[in-house]
């Protein structure tokens, strides 16, 4: 599966924060506040906080995810609006809204959920240390997108296609390399 394909109402995506073998680390969909975002797999959270500010938008939660194989990779999801999004200590399935978009006040046009990973038994990122398209490769199909077609009516399968071509082609930078590690954890 894509990045994007963990909001279904995505705009588009921008990969960034480059590894050293060229490969972007991190992952941004782009939306609007309160779109949902969905598991890509089944998972677990252990940490959240809520910087909320003009540099880091909203909340994040850090946990794993279990890939089909049995193995789990660590994952930081960014800028979550505060309430809505799986608790520490509490798991999900693939498919669930695990959280909503958080709107970036100051850059209203950069609304984004940021994903990243790190490989198997190194914990979770920040820093993240695997490639991001990997490791949503190694996920599986997509979540199945018929629950929440209600939630977004202007979605069209020819839409789906045409953005997971540009989730290839686009790649430039982002605006953080890196969404830092938070004081409270
Ligand atoms: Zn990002």
């Amino acid at each position: 599966m894509l990045p994007r394909e963990t909001v279904p109402a995505a705009r588009f995506v921008i990969l960034h924060n480059k590894g050293p073998q060229g490969l972007m680390r991190a992952s941004d969909v782009f939306g609007s506040r309160g779109n949902i975002v969905l598991a890509p797999a089944n998972g677990r959270v252990l940490f959240n906080g809520c910087p909320d500010n003009e540099l880091l938008p909203g909340c994040q939660i850090r946990g794993f995810l279990t890939r089909p194989d049995g193995s789990e990779i660590g994952f930081v999801l960014a800028h979550l609006v505060p309430g809505t999004f799986v608790g520490p200590g509490q798991t999900f399935r693939k498919g669930q809204t695990i959280g909503k978009m958080a709107l970036w006040e100051q850059r209203p046009f950069s609304t984004h959920v940021h994903w990243a990973f790190n490989r198997p038994g190194e914990g979770m990122p920040p820093p993240a240390n695997m490639s991001v398209l990997a490791a949503f490769n190694t996920l599986g199909p997509p979540p199945p997108r018929t629950l929440h077609k209600k939630a977004v009516p202007h979605f069209a399968a020819e839409e789906s296609v045409q953005l997971a071509e540009e989730d290839r082609l686009v790649v430039r930078e982002s605006e953080h390399a890196e969404v830092p590690a938070l004081e409270e954890e």
